[in-house]
């Protein structure tokens, strides 16, 4: 069997959660990080800072969501297990509540089939489009087939008046995808009231070639 074993990935995750939480990037015990090894998914567990992980009790769900093994998977695993079903290529799947990009998330008059305008060139290779999915409370799952469906066509999505969440093949990425989608958040909210040009769908489509997904 190819790849890292699933010790070795429960560390990874255990490592970024804390790199994650020191730089402020969620807090409390909020934000919840997934890693796809074959047929199994691991995930955070419920109730935990992302600070204080312990790799040896994180939780393990297959692709329908259901718990198989480990410590009670977060009330949000739901999500991740519908993006892993959505992209097959999925290998990571990370949700934040960052505080740049959740601001961003409570704001009115969003275009909800892009809420980010394309302000960088990094921005356009790691998240691409932006689309905004309703508010739901935490944990209901009438979410689950929204998410499913925009996943599908997207690797991040933005929850309306809650957070983020970012898939890539792997946890580096998914990481580095979620960093940038924070600091173009904070771009934006910087650039409210200032005349702003962003990238032109020629510059966005030239990048879209030259870095495919
Ligand atoms: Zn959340």
């Amino acid at each position: 069997m190819s790849g890292p074993s699933r010790d070795e990935v429960s560390q990874e995750i255990a490592t970024l959660g804390a790199s994650l939480f020191e730089r402020g990037l969620t807090f409390g015990r909020t934000g919840n990080i997934s890693v796809r090894v074959g047929e199994e998914i691991i995930v955070t567990p419920t109730g935990l800072s992302l600070g204080r992980l312990n790799p040896d009790a994180l939780a393990l769900i297959d692709v329908a969501g259901t718990h198989i093994g480990g410590a009670k998977p977060s009330k949000e695993a739901f999500l991740h297990a519908a993006v892993y079903r959505a992209r097959p290529d999925a290998g990571a799947v990370i949700h934040l509540h960052s505080t740049h990009s959740v601001a961003v998330s409570c704001m009115a008059g969003l275009d909800p089939d892009n809420v980010l305008p394309p302000l960088t060139a990094y921005y356009v290779m790691r998240v691409g489009r932006l689309p905004l999915l309703p508010y739901h409370a935490p944990g209901d799952d009438s979410l689950k087939p929204l998410a499913e469906k925009v996943a599908t066509a997207n690797r991040a999505f933005l929850l309306a008046n809650h957070g983020p969440v970012v898939a890539a093949t792997d946890l580096a990425g998914a990481a580095d995808a979620i960093e940038e989608l924070e600091e173009t958040a904070r771009l934006f909210l910087l650039l409210q009231g200032h005349p702003t040009r962003p990238l032109t769908s020629d510059q966005v489509d030239e990048l879209t070639r030259r870095y495919p997904q």
